[in-house]
C-alpha cells in the first residue's frame, strides 16, 4: 500500500521540487520573492517555466492552465495544450515565462460589476508564485490573480493578497514597537472547516431542485430528522468512509492538509477540517477542497451538496474560519501563553480584534451575504446575523483587570495565572456556549462561523485582514510617539473595554433574549444579504479599503453589483424550477391520487359504506391544489416584473420581499399535501429518502 508521506504533494510543484529542479540562483531568488512577498524578477521566469513544464509533463500533464477565482464564486481555469508545431510537421512541448507569468483569458463573460467597460475589455491573469502549481486531471495548473488591464481586481485572490500585505504592513510596525526586532514578516494563518452534504446519485437525479438549485424547494419532514443527535461525530457508514478516505488521498496528492473528517448535525451531513496555513494557500486549497468533494462525491454513487439549506427543517452547511497572525520567526500574536497579562502582543492583538469587529460588524456580514447563506443565519443551528465575540469568562476578565490597570495586583495576578492554565482547557467548559457565537475566540486563533459553506473564505478574510489593519495603524500610531509603551497599552485596553464591550458577548447567541439584548446594545442585525449589501458602499468604508489599497471605489460600486445580482439571479432560478416542479410534478400529483379518492367515494356509496375519510382528504387536497396553482400564477406574474426592474438593489429587493415569500407559501402547500399523498404517487423522492438512503 501506498505510504502516506510518499504521495503527500506528489502533484505539487513545491519547494523540494523547486529546490531539486531549479539551478541555485534561480531557486533561491523565487524563494525569496515568495518569502517577502514581493514582485517576481521575470528574467527567471523562462527558466521556472521550464522546469514546471518537465516536471508536468514526468507526471503525465498535456495542458497547462491559469487557474483563478473570477466573482462568480467558483474556480476558472482555460486548458492550453504545451504543444507547438516545429517546421518538419512534428510538435515540441512549450512553455514559456511569458504564459507562465501572464494570460488573457477570453474573459468577457466573468462579471465584471461594469469594471471591464469602464477600464478596458480584457482581463488578464497574473501568476501567484506564494501559491505553489499543482496538476489536476493532467494539467499543470498555475495559481493566478485575475484582473483588467489597468489592474483592478476582478477575482476573489486580488484583494486578498493585497489585504495581506496591508495587515503585514501594520503588524510589522506593532511588532517593532514592542521590540521584536528580528521580524521581518507577519502573515495571517487559516484553517477553514468545510461542511457539506452527502445524497444518493439515483435519488438526486429524480429532484430537479438538487439539479438546478443545490438545494430543496419543496419537501415534507420525515418523522425523524436530527433530534436524536445521533447522527454527529456517529459511525461512519461505509460508503460514506470510503468516500472521505478516497478525498483525503486526493487531496493530499495536491498538498492539501485534509485533517479530520465526521459526521456533522444533521443526517448525512459531514465536516473536513485541514491544518492551517498561510491565508490565500488556504484559499486555494479550500477551492481544490470544494471541487474534489463533488468530483469524488460521484466516483462512490454520490453527489456533494455545498449549498448552505439543501433541507428544511435540518441544519445547514456552514464553514468556520479560524484565523490567527503570526511572525515569521514563529509567534502566534494570538497565543496566550504561560503569562498572558504580560504577553502585551496578545493583549493587544485582542483588544485590536475586539475594536475592529466592533467597528466593522457590517464588513463581516455583508463577507458571508449569499441567498444561500440567508436561510441558515438567523435559524436556530447558525450565528445569528448579528455579529458579536465570545471571550470566555477568563478572558473577559483578563482584559477587563488590564484596562481597570489592576494587573499588577497580587490577588488577580493569582487568578489570572489560573486563568492562564485554564485557557487552552476552556474551549471544553464553554463548548455548549461558544458554538453559539458567531466570533468566538478559541485558543490561538479567532474562529468566524457565520460564512456558508459554497462561499470562497476570501471575501471574509480581506474583511478581518484589512479592519485589523486599520486598528493596528492606530494603534502602531500611538505607540510610536509613546514614551511608556505599557502605560499606553493598558490605555488602549481600557478604551477599548469602555467603547467596544457592546460586542463581547460570552453567551446563548441563538436566544431570543440575546436578538433583544443585541438591539439595546445598539448591535448591527442585517437579515438579510439585501439589507447588508448596501452598507459596502458607504463613505466610511470606501474610505477604509482604499486607505489599505484593499480595493477602490471602483472595484466596490462593481462588487455590490455583481454580488446583488447574483443575488437574484440565484433566486429566479429557484423560482422557475419551484414553478416547474409543481406545475408538471405536484399538482397533477394531487390530481392523480384526488382521481383515485373519487372512485372509491363513488365506489363505497354505490354500495352503501361510509366514505367520509376520503371526502375529507378529497377536500382538502382540493384546496391545497387550489392554491398551489393560484399561488404558481403568482409567482409566475412576480418573477416577471421582478425581472423588468432596472435597479440592482430595488430588484434585489423585490426578489426577497416578494419572490422569496410567494416560494415559501407555495412550498408549504405542497408539503402538506406530500404528506398525505401515498409515496408511490409522489413525483419526487422524500426527504427520508435523500436524509436517510445512504
Ligand atoms: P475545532 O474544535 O473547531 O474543530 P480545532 O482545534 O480542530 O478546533 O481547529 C480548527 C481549525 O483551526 C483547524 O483547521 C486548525 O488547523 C485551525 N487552527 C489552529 N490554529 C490556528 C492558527 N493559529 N491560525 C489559523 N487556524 C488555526
Ligand atoms: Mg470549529
Amino acid at each position: 500500500m501506498e505510504k502516506v508521506y510518499e504521495f503527500f504533494g506528489t502533484n505539487v510543484f513545491n519547494d523540494s521540487v523547486m529546490k531539486e529542479r531549479l539551478p541555485a540562483d534561480t531557486y533561491e531568488i523565487l524563494k525569496s520573492s515568495i518569502k517577502e512577498g514581493k514582485g517576481l524578477d521575470s528574467g527567471i521566469a523562462d527558466t521556472v517555466a521550464s522546469a514546471m513544464k518537465d516536471w508536468a509533463i514526468e507526471k503525465g500533464a498535456t495542458h497547462f492552465t491559469h487557474w483563478f477565482q473570477p466573482l462568480t464564486g467558483i474556480t476558472a481555469e482555460k486548458h492550453d495544450g504545451f504543444i507547438s508545431p516545429t517546421e518538419d510537421g512534428h510538435i515540441i512541448m512549450e512553455f514559456s515565462g511569458k504564459e507562465l507569468i501572464k494570460g488573457e483569458p477570453d474573459a468577457s463573460s466573468f462579471p465584471s460589476g461594469g469594471l471591464r467597460a469602464t477600464f478596458e475589455a480584457r482581463g488578464y491573469t497574473a501568476w501567484d508564485p506564494s501559491s505553489y502549481a499543482f496538476i489536476k486531471d493532467e494539467t499543470l495548473c498555475i495559481p493566478t490573480a485575475f484582473c483588467s488591464y489597468s489592474g483592478e481586481a476582478l477575482d476573489q485572490k486580488t484583494p486578498l493578497l493585497r489585504s495581506m500585505e496591508a495587515v503585514n504592513k501594520q503588524a510589522l510596525r506593532i511588532v517593532k514597537a514592542l521590540g521584536f526586532d528580528d521580524v521581518k514578516r507577519t502573515t495571517t494563518t487559516v484553517g477553514p472547516e468545510q461542511e457539506y452534504f452527502l445524497v444518493d446519485k439515483t435519488l438526486y437525479d429524480k429532484r430537479p431542485d438538487l439539479i438546478y438549485c443545490g438545494r430543496t424547494l419543496i419537501g415534507s419532514m420525515p418523522p425523524k430528522g436530527q433530534e436524536m443527535d445521533d447522527h454527529y461525530f456517529g459511525v461512519l457508514k461505509p460508503r460514506v468512509a470510503a468516500f472521505m478516505r478516497e478525498l483525503d488521498k486526493e487531496l493530499w496528492r495536491l498538498g492539501v492538509l485534509a485533517k479530520t473528517e465526521h459526521n456533522e448535525a444533521a443526517p448525512s451531513q459531514h465536516e473536513l477540517a485541514p491544518i492551517f496555513t498561510t491565508t490565500n494557500i488556504a484559499a486555494d486549497h479550500n477551492q481544490l477542497t470544494m471541487e474534489f468533494m463533488k468530483k469524488t462525491a460521484l466516483r462512490h454513487g454520490l453527489v456533494c451538496l455545498l449549498h448552505e439549506k439543501p433541507y428544511d427543517r435540518v441544519n445547514g452547511s456552514g464553514k468556520h474560519n479560524n484565523w490567527s497572525i503570526s511572525t515569521d520567526t514563529g509567534v502566534n500574536f494570538l497565543k496566550a501563553g504561560k503569562n498572558p497579562a504580560d504577553n502585551k502582543l496578545f493583549i493587544l492583538t485582542m483588544a485590536a480584534v475586539i475594536e475592529a469587529v466592533d467597528k466593522h460588524q457590517d464588513l463581516l456580514r455583508i463577507a458571508v451575504a449569499t441567498a444561500g447563506n440567508d436561510h441558515r443565519l438567523g435559524g436556530h443551528e447558525a450565528p445569528p446575523a448579528i455579529i458579536s465575540i465570545f471571550l470566555g469568562e477568563e478572558l473577559t476578565d483578563l482584559l477587563n483587570s488590564v484596562a481597570n490597570g489592576n494587573h499588577h495586583d497580587n490577588a488577580k495576578r493569582v487568578k489570572m495565572k489560573i486563568a492562564a492554565e485554564i485557557i487552552p482547557e476552556f474551549k471544553k467548559d464553554n463548548a455548549d456556549r461558544n458554538r453559539t457565537s458567531p466570533f468566538a475566540f478559541t485558543g490561538n486563533k479567532f474562529e468566524f462561523r457565520m460564512l456558508g459553506s459554497a462561499s470562497s473564505i476570501s471575501d471574509t478574510n480581506v474583511m478581518i485582514n484589512t479592519m485589523v489593519a486599520d486598528v493596528f495603524q492606530h494603534y502602531a500610531d500611538r505607540l510610536e510617539k509613546a514614551e511608556d509603551i505599557s502605560a499606553e497599552i493598558n490605555l488602549i485596553v481600557k478604551e477599548v473595554m469602555e467603547n467596544h464591550k457592546r460586542i463581547i458577548f460570552n453567551g446563548d447567541g441563538y436566544s431570543a433574549e440575546w436578538e433583544a439584548e443585541a438591539e439595546k446594545r445598539g448591535l448591527l442585525n442585517l437579515r438579510s444579504t439585501v439589507d447588508a449589501l448596501p452598507l459596502l458602499k458607504t463613505e466610511e468604508n470606501i474610505a477604509l479599503f482604499e486607505r489599505h489599497g484593499v480595493l477602490n471605489r471602483a472595484e466596490i460600486n462593481s462588487r455590490v453589483d455583481i454580488i446583488l445580482e447574483n443575488y437574484t439571479k440565484v433566486i429566479h432560478i429557484e423560482a422557475l424550477t419551484l414553478l416547474d416542479m409543481i406545475n408538471r410534478g405536484v399538482i397533477p400529483a394531487i390530481t392523480r391520487y384526488s382521481n383515485i379518492l373519487c372512485e372509491t367515494i363513488n365506489n363505497k356509496n354505490s354500495i352503501r359504506v361510509d366514505s367520509s375519510v376520503e371526502s375529507e382528504l378529497l377536500s382538502r387536497l382540493t384546496a391545497a391544489n387550489k392554491e398551489l396553482f393560484s399561488l404558481s400564477s403568482a409567482l409566475k406574474m412576480a418573477v416577471a416584473s421582478s425581472e423588468r426592474e432596472k435597479d440592482i438593489l430595488k430588484k434585489a429587493t423585490e426578489y426577497h420581499d416578494t419572490i422569496l415569500k410567494l416560494m415559501a407559501d407555495i412550498r408549504k402547500y405542497s408539503d402538506s399535501a406530500e404528506s398525505v399523498v401515498p409515496e408511490s404517487d409522489w413525483p419526487y423522492p422524500s426527504y427520508g429518502d435523500l436524509l436517510f438512503k445512504i
